[in-house]
C-alpha cells in the first residue's frame, strides 16, 4: 500500500497471472472510488479487506469502481461490494462483464477463422479457448454507465478520461491535468512493453482493429500530455514518460524491421513469421506471440513496406 497524495492511495494484490501483481486505487472524493478491481481469487480479496481496514475502510464503503480496461487481472473482485452504486468503464468492457453466449461464440468463431487464415496449424486451435479461460479471475456484472475520452471521473471533476487503445480495445486512462498524474491500466508500464491484443471485432463479420496502430497512437497522444507521472497497473510508480514512449515507439519499429527483413529473403505466412520471431515461446504462447507477430505485420502494412496475398485460403506476405 502506498499513499500517493490525500486524494489517492494505492493497494497491490496478487493475481494467478505471469505478469504478478496488479495495482488498484482508491480515489477519494464526494465518493470513494476504486479504479479497477484484481483479480477474482480469495488472496486478493482478502489482501484487499487487509489493506482497507488499514487505512479506516471497509467493502461498504466503495461506491463506484472505474476500470482501466476489460482485462480479467483488473475486474476480478467487482462483485464484492454491497453497497456499489457504479461501475463504469468504456462501453464495451461490458460483453465482457456479462461474456454472455453469443459474445463468446463469436469470439471463438472469430479466431478460428484467424487462425486459419494466419497459417496456424490445428494442433494449436485448442488455445483459442485458453483465452476466453482466463475470464474465469474476472468479475460479473455490468456497466451502470460508460466513459469516453474528455469526460471527467463522476465525482472526481479533476480526472480526465483519455481513450488509450492498443494493449486492449477498451483501455481508457486518466489523467489529472492539474499535475499530469496519469493512471495508465496497462497502457503504460514501465517494465513490460504492453503486448497489443488482438481481439476479436465487437459486430460479426467486421474487419478487426489495429491494435498495434492504436497502441502507437496512444502513446504518441500521452507524449503530448505533459505528464508528470505514471501510476500503473503493473510494477513501479515512474516519471520520465516521455523517454519510455519512445524507448517503446523505437523498440518496436526495430523488431518490425527483424520482420521485414524475414520476408524480403521469403515470402511467408504469419505463422511461419511467428516461428521465426518467438522460436523459444511460440509453441507455449501461441496467443501472445501471434498477436504481436500480426502486430508487427500491420505496421509494415500501413507503412506500406509489405503487400500480401491470400493463397488456398492463407495470407502470404511480400516485400514491396
Ligand atoms: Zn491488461
Amino acid at each position: 500500500m502506498k499513499i500517493i497524495d490525500e486524494n489517492i492511495i494505492q493497494l497491490t494484490l496478487p493475481t494467478p497471472f505471469a505478469v504478478g501483481d496488479v495495482h488498484v486505487y482508491l480515489m477519494k472524493g464526494d465518493t470513494l472510488t476504486l479504479i479497477d478491481a484484481g483479480a477474482k481469487t480469495i488472496q486478493a480479496k482478502d489482501s484487499f479487506v487487509h489493506q482497507l481496514k488499514k487505512i479506516g475502510y471497509g467493502l461498504m464503503d466503495i461506491e463506484q469502481i472505474v476500470l482501466t480496461h476489460h482485462h480479467p487481472d483488473h475486474t476480478g473482485l467487482i462483485e464484492e461490494f454491497p453497497r456499489l452504486k457504479h461501475i463504469m468503464a468504456h462501453q464495451e468492457v461490458d460483453l465482457w462483464l456479462t461474456m454472455n453466449s453469443p459474445f463468446l461464440r463469436n469470439n471463438e468463431k472469430f479466431f478460428e477463422g484467424f487462425f486459419i487464415l494466419n497459417g496456424v496449424p490445428e494442433k494449436f486451435h485448442p488455445a483459442i479457448n485458453e483465452m476466453t479461460d482466463d475470464f474465469e479471475y474476472g468479475g460479473r456484472g455490468s456497466l451502470s454507465g460508460m466513459l469516453k475520452e474528455n469526460d471527467t471521473i463522476p465525482a472526481h471533476p479533476d480526472w480526465r478520461v483519455i481513450e488509450t487503445k492498443g494493449h486492449a480495445q477498451t483501455h481508457l486512462s486518466f489523467v489529472r491535468d492539474s499535475d499530469g498524474l496519469i493512471i495508465g491500466g496497462d497502457h503504460l508500464i514501465k517494465h513490460i512493453s504492453p503486448n497489443p491484443m488482438i481481439e476479436a471485432p465487437i459486430i460479426e463479420g467486421e474487419e478487426r482493429q489495429r491494435p498495434m496502430l492504436d497502441y502507437r497512437d496512444s502513446l504518441k497522444k500521452c507524449s503530448n500530455l505533459e505528464l508528470t507521472s505514471v501510476l500503473p497497473g503493473h510494477g513501479e510508480i515512474f516519471s520520465g514518460i516521455n523517454e519510455l514512449i519512445s524507448k517503446r515507439l523505437v523498440s518496436q519499429e526495430k523488431r518490425a524491421e527483424k520482420v521485414y527483413r524475414l520476408i524480403k529473403s521469403n515470402s511467408l505466412t504469419p505463422y511461419e513469421i511467428c516461428t521465426q520471431l518467438f522460436p523459444k515461446y511460440y509453441e507455449k504462447q501461441i496467443n501472445l506471440t501471434m498477436s504481436e507477430t500480426i502486430g508487427q505485420l500491420d505496421y509494415l502494412l500501413d507503412e506500406k513496406l509489405i503487400d500480401y496475398s491470400i493463397e488456398d485460403g492463407i495470407l502470404i506476405y511480400y516485400a514491396k
